[in-house]
């Protein structure tokens, strides 16, 4: 993540809505990628120092969950983040106090809008299913049949399925979090977390996999084609082989190699952030963007080791409770490669306009 700045000069951050010390507006801007700094005009106008001109995306205007803006020529009332929801949780349920609802889906919006931000960084082009309705992506944010009324009502799971990813909702209350990572013997679950892997089995489903690179999947992932329910089942009832380890990002990665290229793209995202933040606040010289998958990985390593040790100081688990070995690391090239090949895509499809 970056660092942004507001007029006064003050740091703001990628959530934020005000800054704490002048109170102004601030809003993301997607053309810049930048917070900016705007001053409310006419008719919803809001203007920035330089004179653009804004909106203020509907959820935030009417539900406080978004702070991104919508340039004032856009048709939409929706900010381009928020134009890739199909369901949200429902915001009718008004005399719960504190209002869950809306907590959930704040929580949920600020991970997306942090996933969406890293595929921007990368350069991976991403369109809402609204706009293309075969290879968009839309997401739906659930309601967990615990607090659905009535009888025969599905557990919601969260994934991923023809263009659709579903999160289950509760995924943003920290105790149910918490008890589910328990319950699986998972070393990290977070949201954006969520966000990541999901988001990797819709590239893969529908993008990677058209590709001519794609054809390596399988010497470094393995055979995709194993009955995928079987495999899921073997992983629930006998837990990863003892050795995952060695060959997995993470326990669940075993349980069958599109969860392992999900996992490991998961993973990817999570180490360019982490490396860009780091690069931000001066602690490594470069930015991810000009290193190698080996070279990023080298000072991922040393940061990681670095923030455990700071997580623990303050009494808190390990911040990067992962190992990566050789066998993960080719893994995590091979996300990186893919990343490439779709961003000089993008880039050839940008001059042939
Ligand atoms: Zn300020
Ligand atoms: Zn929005
Ligand atoms: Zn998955």
């Amino acid at each position: 993540m970056k660092r942004f700045y507001c007029d006064c000069g003050l740091e703001v951050f990628f959530e934020d809505r005000h800054c704490g010390h002048c109170q102004q507006d601030v809003g993301f801007d997607v053309d810049t990628l930048a917070m900016i700094t705007i001053t409310s005009t006419r008719h919803g106008i809001h203007e920035s120092r330089e004179g653009r001109k804004f909106r203020r995306c509907d959820n935030w205007t009417y539900h406080n969950v978004c702070n991104w803006l919508i340039p004032d020529r856009s048709a939409n009332s929706l900010c381009y983040g928020c134009q890739f929801n199909r369901i949200i949780p429902n915001q009718t349920v008004i005399d719960v106090s504190p209002p869950v609802n809306y907590l959930r889906w704040l929580r949920l919006e600020e991970a997306k809008k942090r996933l969406l931000f890293s595929l921007m960084r990368l350069g991976i082009p991403v369109s809402s299913g609204w706009d293309y309705r075969d290879q968009g992506l839309l997401f739906d944010f659930l309601e967990h049949m615990d607090f659905a009324e009535g009888e025969n009502i599905a557990p919601v799971t969260t994934g991923y399925a023809q263009g659709i990813i579903t999160i289950n909702s509760l995924e943003a209350d920290d105790v149910a979090r918490v008890s589910e990572k328990a319950a699986l013997n998972e070393r990290q679950r977070t949201i954006l977390g969520h966000f990541r892997h999901e988001t990797g089995h819709y590239f893969w489903d529908k993008v990677f996999k058209k590709m001519p690179e794609s054809r390596s999947f399988s010497s470094v992932f393995g055979d995709a084609s194993v009955s995928y329910r079987e495999s899921l089942d073997v992983y629930y009832q006998n837990g990863p082989p003892r050795n995952w380890s060695e060959n997995f990002i993470s326990a669940y990665a075993s349980a069958h190699p599109s969860e392992d290229w999900a996992e490991t793209w998961n993973h990817y995202l999570l180490i360019f952030d982490g490396l860009e933040t780091a690069y931000e606040l001066g602690m490594t010289p470069v930015s991810p963007e000009h290193l190698t998958t080996q070279e990023m990985l080298h000072r991922w390593r040393k940061l990681a080791v670095a923030i455990n040790h700071l997580n623990r100081s303050i009494g808190l688990h390990d911040a990067y409770p992962f190992v990566i070995t050789r066998n993960c690391e080719e893994k995590l090239d091979f996300v990186a490669l893919m990343i490439e090949q779709l961003r000089r895509q993008g880039e050839a499809e940008l001059k042939a306009v």
